[in-house]
Protein backbone atom coordinates (compact mmCIF):
# COMPACT_ATOMS: atom_id res chain seq x y z
CA UNK A 1 0.00 0.00 0.00
CA UNK A 2 2.43 2.66 -1.22
CA UNK A 3 -0.05 5.50 -0.79
CA UNK A 4 -0.82 4.72 2.90
CA UNK A 5 3.42 4.53 3.54
CA UNK A 6 3.31 7.74 1.97
CA UNK A 7 1.20 9.87 4.18
CA UNK A 8 2.46 8.11 7.45
CA UNK A 9 6.07 9.24 6.25
CA UNK A 10 4.62 12.58 5.50
CA UNK A 11 3.30 13.38 8.53
CA UNK A 12 5.89 11.72 10.98
CA UNK A 13 8.51 14.09 8.83
CA UNK A 14 6.52 16.99 8.76
CA UNK A 15 6.12 16.97 12.45
CA UNK A 16 9.67 16.83 13.80
CA UNK A 17 12.08 17.84 11.00
CA UNK A 18 11.71 18.52 7.62
CA UNK A 19 12.71 19.99 4.80
CA UNK A 20 14.59 17.64 1.98
CA UNK A 21 11.96 14.99 0.58
CA UNK A 22 9.79 16.69 -1.93
CA UNK A 23 6.67 15.18 -0.16
CA UNK A 24 7.18 18.21 1.94
CA UNK A 25 7.27 20.98 0.15
CA UNK A 26 4.05 22.03 1.24
CA UNK A 27 2.98 22.96 4.49
CA UNK A 28 5.09 25.95 4.56
CA UNK A 29 8.20 24.48 5.58
CA UNK A 30 12.02 25.75 4.76
CA UNK A 31 14.94 24.55 3.97
CA UNK A 32 17.39 24.10 7.07
CA UNK A 33 20.53 22.74 8.58
CA UNK A 34 23.11 22.64 10.63
CA UNK A 35 25.72 24.53 9.21
CA UNK A 36 26.39 27.88 7.79
CA UNK A 37 22.92 29.85 6.44
CA UNK A 38 20.70 27.54 7.08
CA UNK A 39 22.44 26.63 10.40
CA UNK A 40 21.05 26.99 14.23
CA UNK A 41 21.64 30.29 14.50
CA UNK A 42 19.50 31.03 11.59
CA UNK A 43 16.38 28.96 12.30
CA UNK A 44 14.27 31.77 13.23
CA UNK A 45 15.05 34.02 9.98
CA UNK A 46 14.53 30.71 7.47
CA UNK A 47 10.37 30.83 8.44
CA UNK A 48 8.16 32.79 10.50
CA UNK A 49 7.19 29.21 11.77
CA UNK A 50 10.65 29.26 13.45
CA UNK A 51 9.91 31.87 15.81
CA UNK A 52 10.33 30.10 18.82
CA UNK A 53 14.09 28.52 17.96
CA UNK A 54 14.84 32.30 18.72
CA UNK A 55 12.02 33.28 20.74
CA UNK A 56 11.37 30.86 23.05
CA UNK A 57 12.77 30.50 26.47
CA UNK A 58 12.35 26.30 27.05
CA UNK A 59 14.31 25.47 24.53
CA UNK A 60 16.28 22.26 23.88
CA UNK A 61 19.09 20.87 24.38
CA UNK A 62 20.32 22.03 27.85
CA UNK A 63 23.54 21.01 29.92
CA UNK A 64 22.05 18.59 32.35
CA UNK A 65 24.09 19.93 35.50
CA UNK A 66 22.63 20.47 39.31
CA UNK A 67 19.28 18.60 38.39
CA UNK A 68 17.14 18.02 41.74
CA UNK A 69 17.09 14.73 43.15
CA UNK A 70 12.76 14.48 43.07
CA UNK A 71 10.29 11.67 43.05
CA UNK A 72 9.54 10.93 39.77
CA UNK A 73 7.18 8.22 38.16
CA UNK A 74 9.25 5.04 36.46
CA UNK A 75 8.87 5.67 33.13
CA UNK A 76 7.39 1.92 32.13
CA UNK A 77 8.48 0.85 28.73
CA UNK A 78 6.15 -1.03 26.62
CA UNK A 79 7.85 -0.95 23.28
CA UNK A 80 5.95 -4.24 21.41
CA UNK A 81 5.42 -3.64 17.59
CA UNK A 82 8.64 -3.70 15.00
CA UNK A 83 9.87 -0.91 13.16
CA UNK A 84 8.54 -0.39 10.02
CA UNK A 85 10.57 1.44 8.16
CA UNK A 86 14.04 3.55 8.35
CA UNK A 87 14.05 7.03 6.81
CA UNK A 88 17.15 9.04 5.76
CA UNK A 89 15.35 12.40 5.87
CA UNK A 90 18.20 14.65 5.35
CA UNK A 91 19.00 15.59 8.61
CA UNK A 92 19.11 12.10 10.12
CA UNK A 93 18.01 8.38 9.89
CA UNK A 94 14.52 7.87 11.64
CA UNK A 95 12.96 4.54 12.60
CA UNK A 96 9.10 4.72 12.30
CA UNK A 97 6.66 2.77 14.35
CA UNK A 98 3.58 0.82 13.77
CA UNK A 99 1.08 1.27 16.32
CA UNK A 100 1.30 -0.73 19.50
CA UNK A 101 4.51 0.74 21.59
CA UNK A 102 4.46 3.38 24.28
CA UNK A 103 5.36 4.50 27.48
CA UNK A 104 3.50 5.08 30.77
CA UNK A 105 4.66 7.72 32.89
CA UNK A 106 2.43 8.48 36.44
CA UNK A 107 -0.65 6.78 34.63
CA UNK A 108 0.04 9.47 31.50
CA UNK A 109 0.66 6.98 28.23
CA UNK A 110 2.97 8.33 25.46
CA UNK A 111 2.59 6.50 21.94
CA UNK A 112 5.81 5.70 20.42
CA UNK A 113 5.94 7.19 16.83
CA UNK A 114 9.42 7.21 15.53
CA UNK A 115 13.21 7.19 16.87
CA UNK A 116 15.87 9.11 15.40
CA UNK A 117 20.01 9.79 16.16
CA UNK A 118 22.51 12.64 16.09
CA UNK A 119 26.33 12.35 16.99
CA UNK A 120 27.45 13.89 19.30
CA UNK A 121 24.61 13.69 21.57
CA UNK A 122 22.65 16.75 21.80
CA UNK A 123 22.09 17.02 25.46
CA UNK A 124 24.94 17.33 27.40
CA UNK A 125 25.96 16.17 31.02
CA UNK A 126 28.03 18.61 33.36
CA UNK A 127 28.96 19.82 29.97
CA UNK A 128 30.09 16.78 27.86
CA UNK A 129 28.37 15.14 25.44
CA UNK A 130 27.94 10.97 24.67
CA UNK A 131 29.74 10.48 21.08
CA UNK A 132 25.95 9.53 19.70
CA UNK A 133 22.12 9.60 21.18
CA UNK A 134 18.89 7.88 20.03
CA UNK A 135 15.48 10.35 20.64
CA UNK A 136 12.60 8.14 21.03
CA UNK A 137 9.48 10.75 20.18
CA UNK A 138 6.37 9.81 21.65
CA UNK A 139 2.39 11.25 21.74
CA UNK A 140 0.32 11.62 24.14
CA UNK A 141 -3.58 11.51 23.87
CA UNK A 142 -3.27 15.08 24.79
CA UNK A 143 -0.92 15.97 21.74
CA UNK A 144 2.01 16.29 24.21
CA UNK A 145 5.66 15.36 23.08
CA UNK A 146 7.34 13.19 25.26
CA UNK A 147 11.26 12.31 24.22
CA UNK A 148 13.30 10.09 25.74
CA UNK A 149 17.25 10.47 25.42
CA UNK A 150 19.43 6.97 25.46
CA UNK A 151 22.82 8.32 25.11
CA UNK A 152 25.13 5.99 23.23
CA UNK A 153 29.42 5.97 24.42
CA UNK A 154 32.16 4.38 22.15
CA UNK A 155 32.66 0.80 23.45
CA UNK A 156 31.64 -2.93 22.40
CA UNK A 157 29.14 -3.22 18.76
CA UNK A 158 25.24 -2.04 19.42
CA UNK A 159 22.95 -5.26 18.13
CA UNK A 160 19.85 -3.08 17.06
CA UNK A 161 22.24 -0.65 15.80
CA UNK A 162 24.04 -3.20 13.62
CA UNK A 163 20.15 -4.38 12.44
CA UNK A 164 19.32 -0.64 11.46
CA UNK A 165 22.51 -0.12 9.63
CA UNK A 166 22.67 -3.14 8.11
CA UNK A 167 19.30 -1.39 6.24
CA UNK A 168 20.89 2.47 6.26
CA UNK A 169 19.47 4.41 3.83
CA UNK A 170 22.31 6.65 2.44
CA UNK A 171 20.60 8.94 0.03
CA UNK A 172 18.08 11.95 1.67
CA UNK A 173 14.58 10.98 0.89
CA UNK A 174 15.45 7.29 0.53
CA UNK A 175 13.03 5.01 3.12
CA UNK A 176 13.71 1.12 3.51
CA UNK A 177 11.22 -1.07 4.78
CA UNK A 178 12.61 -2.89 7.37
CA UNK A 179 11.76 -6.61 7.70
CA UNK A 180 14.24 -8.46 10.39
CA UNK A 181 13.13 -8.61 13.72
CA UNK A 182 13.89 -6.11 15.40
CA UNK A 183 13.69 -5.92 19.29
CA UNK A 184 13.72 -1.99 20.03
CA UNK A 185 13.90 -3.21 24.07
CA UNK A 186 17.22 -4.27 23.25
CA UNK A 187 18.98 -0.06 22.35
CA UNK A 188 17.57 0.78 26.22
CA UNK A 189 19.67 0.42 29.48
CA UNK A 190 18.82 -1.78 32.35
CA UNK A 191 18.70 1.36 34.39
CA UNK A 192 15.92 3.16 33.80
CA UNK A 193 16.73 6.52 36.06
CA UNK A 194 16.46 9.53 34.01
CA UNK A 195 16.58 13.54 33.94
CA UNK A 196 13.45 15.12 32.97
CA UNK A 197 12.81 18.77 32.39
CA UNK A 198 10.42 20.37 30.02
CA UNK A 199 11.61 21.77 26.87
CA UNK A 200 11.59 21.94 23.26
CA UNK A 201 11.49 20.21 19.86
CA UNK A 202 15.96 20.49 18.45
CA UNK A 203 15.07 20.90 15.30
CA UNK A 204 12.57 23.55 13.38
CA UNK A 205 9.81 24.54 14.75
CA UNK A 206 11.61 24.15 17.81
CA UNK A 207 7.97 24.00 19.78
CA UNK A 208 7.82 23.70 23.09
CA UNK A 209 6.24 21.42 25.83
CA UNK A 210 8.07 18.64 25.30
CA UNK A 211 8.64 16.54 27.66
CA UNK A 212 12.45 15.55 28.30
CA UNK A 213 13.63 12.62 29.89
CA UNK A 214 17.47 11.94 29.18
CA UNK A 215 18.15 8.40 30.72
CA UNK A 216 20.97 8.71 32.94
CA UNK A 217 22.68 5.53 32.10
CA UNK A 218 24.18 5.69 28.38
CA UNK A 219 24.61 2.39 26.46
CA UNK A 220 27.47 1.24 23.98
CA UNK A 221 27.85 1.55 20.34
CA UNK A 222 31.26 0.82 18.18
CA UNK A 223 32.98 3.30 16.70
CA UNK A 224 32.81 2.05 13.23
CA UNK A 225 28.78 2.08 13.96
CA UNK A 226 29.44 5.59 14.91
CA UNK A 227 31.19 6.34 11.45
CA UNK A 228 28.74 5.04 9.36
CA UNK A 229 26.24 7.43 11.12
CA UNK A 230 28.87 10.58 10.88
CA UNK A 231 30.04 9.37 7.22
CA UNK A 232 26.58 10.42 5.99
CA UNK A 233 25.61 13.33 9.23
CA UNK A 234 28.68 15.14 9.41
CA UNK A 235 26.81 17.72 11.66
CA UNK A 236 23.37 16.59 13.00
CA UNK A 237 23.59 18.81 16.70
CA UNK A 238 21.31 21.80 17.67
CA UNK A 239 24.04 23.30 20.37
CA UNK A 240 22.57 23.61 24.07
CA UNK A 241 20.59 26.81 25.00
CA UNK A 242 19.87 28.48 27.96
CA UNK A 243 18.00 27.11 30.75
CA UNK A 244 16.38 30.57 31.98
CA UNK A 245 13.96 29.47 34.50
CA UNK A 246 13.77 25.80 34.18
CA UNK A 247 14.12 23.14 36.84
CA UNK A 248 16.02 20.05 36.11
CA UNK A 249 14.98 16.98 38.08
CA UNK A 250 16.63 13.82 38.43
CA UNK A 251 14.67 10.72 39.37
CA UNK A 252 15.13 8.83 42.83
ZN1 LIG B 1 16.42 14.38 17.98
Amino acid sequence: MPYKKHVIFATVVTLFSSGEAPVLASGGKSHWGYTGHEGPAQWSKLNNDYHMCKAGKKQSPIDISNAQGTKLGNIDFNYKANPKNIVNNGHTVQVNMDKGSHIVISNKTYNLLQFHFHSPSEHTLDGKAAHMVAHFVHKAEDNQLGVVAVLMNKGKANKVIAQLWDNMPTTAGENIKLSDNINVNDILPKDKAYYNYSGSLTTPPCSEGVNWMVLKSPVQVSDRQIKIFTNIFSKSIRPVQPLHNREIKFSM
